[in-house]
């Protein structure tokens, strides 16, 4: 039975985030990911729909909160094959659903499916996602760690999807939905964004846009989700790294 495990993190009515994660029967040489479900007044966004080889483990469990043909849209934070290489395999379930992602990636995703009316373009500096009359922020996060690459933000649940942002790999026994002790947590994170974060100039800059926001919960695409005093010790942290270091 390959089935991930579904949370709900957030609900308010209708207004929902889910988080699905963990995938039990996943073989161990593909890397583990976080699939996020927003729900509002009966439409669905999923974030980062996940890789084609897990879209069987992703779409039973999403299907056990929501009716997948009612997905009105997929949210892609950047262009790699764990974030989105399913996109063709949602599509068969709702043709008309949009992908929004970065304008640099507009003419890449395609190669993973999709139609010329399928693609929504970010531009740059961000823009807003109506989700049922639900206001969703793309918020900029280029070279964090791809060139063209957003995150996600609901103001009225205070969450923030952070991508890749905030990604740890974390050994089997230690795999909690919430980062429970940060420096034991931030140990798993801490090879991952020297290596894969391209600037240190872009991710100042993050640090500075997201201070701003108010944020109960940051969510990552990889790990465990920071919530309360730990999502600014998590930026703070990452503001004080170097990044961009390749060691040898
Ligand atoms: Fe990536």
């Amino acid at each position: 039975e390959k089935m991930k495990i579904t949370e709900t993190i957030f609900q308010d009515g209708t207004h929902k985030w889910v988080a699905i994660v963990r995938d039990p029967d996943k073989p161990n040489f593909l890397v583990d990911t976080n699939e996020y479900l927003v729900t509002h007044g009966g439409q669905g966004m999923l974030l980062d729909p996940g890789g084609a080889e897990i879209f069987p483990a992703v779409f039973s469990a999403l299907s056990s909160e929501f009716d997948p043909s009612a997905l009105a849209a997929v949210f892609a934070s950047h262009q790699d094959p764990d974030i989105c290489s399913s996109l063709a395999l949602w599509l068969e379930f709702n043709p008309k659903m949009r992908c929004y992602v970065s304008w640099l990636w507009n003419s890449f995703i395609p190669h993973f499916g999709g139609t010329a009316e399928t693609f929504i373009s970010i531009p740059d500096e961000g823009m807003d996602i109506n989700l049922a009359g639900l206001t969703l922020r793309t918020v900029p996060a280029h070279y964090l760690h791809s060139s063209g690459n957003f995150n996600l933000y609901d103001k009225v649940a205070k969450i923030l999807f952070s991508g890749d942002v905030g990604a740890a790999l974390l050994p089997a026994d230690q795999n909690g939905l919430f980062v429970e002790d940060f420096d034991k947590h931030i140990r798993h994170a801490e090879g991952f964004h020297r290596r894969w974060m391209g600037s240190n100039e872009a991710k100042r800059r993050w640090c500075e846009r997201v201070s701003q926001l108010e944020i109960d919960m940051l969510c990552p695409q990889h790990g465990a989700i920071y919530r309360g005093a730990d999502v600014q010790r998590f930026i703070s942290w990452f503001d004080d790294l170097q990044v961009g270091i390749v060691k040898g």
